[in-house]
């Protein structure tokens, strides 16, 4: 069994889709082990985003991230890194494979309705970040 993390982002929370994501996971055999709705703030996303930090892309990435509530899930099951990734399919969603949760409710590379840790070493950091 192992952990990951899980943000709903805001275009998702603002389309009313946090319910229809949630029970993807959950038919997929993952658990929600813990969740909370909040704001993010320019302190935690500089945290968790912070390979991305000199990219171009980082400060609208910031403005977005910081446009609404997020749904911050810790998840675990068995291979539960990979298996989110593939659920939520690739980064931009026009590219994203059909049925995963970018498919359906993300629309561009930004806006793409999640976030899944990239393997478990970013698991347990991003984990220590919005779960400390
Ligand atoms: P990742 O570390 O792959 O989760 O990327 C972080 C987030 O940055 C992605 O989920 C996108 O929302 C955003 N992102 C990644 N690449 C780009 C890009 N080329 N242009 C705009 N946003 C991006």
């Amino acid at each position: 069994m192992v952990k990951t993390l899980v943000i709903i982002k805001p275009d998702a929370v603002k389309s009313k889709h946090i319910g229809d994501i949630i029970s993807i996971y959950e038919n997929n055999g993952l658990s929600i082990e813990n969740m909370k709705m909040m704001y993010a703030n320019e302190e935690l996303l500089k945290k968790h985003y912070e390979e991305h930090i000199d990219k171009s892309f980082y400060p609208s990435l910031v403005e977005f991230m910081l446009s609404g509530k997020i749904v911050v899930m810790e998840i675990m099951g068995e291979d539960a890194v990979d298996k989110v990734r593939e659920i939520n399919g690739v980064t931009d969603s026009t590219k994203a494979e059909k049925g995963t949760v970018r498919n359906l409710y993300g629309s561009d590379i930004q806006k793409n309705a999640v976030h899944g840790s990239a393997d478990i070493i970013d698991a347990n950091r991003e984990l220590n970040i919005w779960f400390k």
